[in-house]
């Protein structure tokens, strides 16, 4: 007797959304557009053209990124938001990574 054609249960899921509830505005990724509350995402500001990750809190026009998501920094998905800048963001970010040792 075989057992053939059992559906495999790997877990494609995406993750269920957090039945949390934050207070505070609400971002979107400019990678993968998931929206999220500010504190889950990491600040983007351009100054004199230059894009730079910004660490503290400033008002005023910005672009947001999963700050937990490292797929999130790649130079492909950035460039749709930071063009020709994009491989200079991903630097950053992926540096920023670096430094802290929480890899998941
Ligand atoms: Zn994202």
């Amino acid at each position: 007797m075989t057992t053939a054609g059992l559906p495999s249960p790997t877990s494609s899921a995406q993750a269920a959304s957090p039945s949390k509830t934050k207070h505070g505005p609400e971002r979107s990724c400019v990678a993968c557009r998931r929206k999220r509350s500010q504190g889950e995402l990491l600040r983007l500001s351009r100054a004199g053209g230059v894009w730079a990750v910004q660490n503290s809190h400033r008002t005023g026009r910005g672009s947001y990124l999963c700050a937990d998501t490292p797929a999130c920094w790649a130079e492909k998905k950035l460039r749709r938001a930071f063009g020709a800048q994009a491989a200079s963001v991903s630097a950053q970010l992926l540096g920023q990574n670096a430094q802290s040792s929480s890899m998941k």
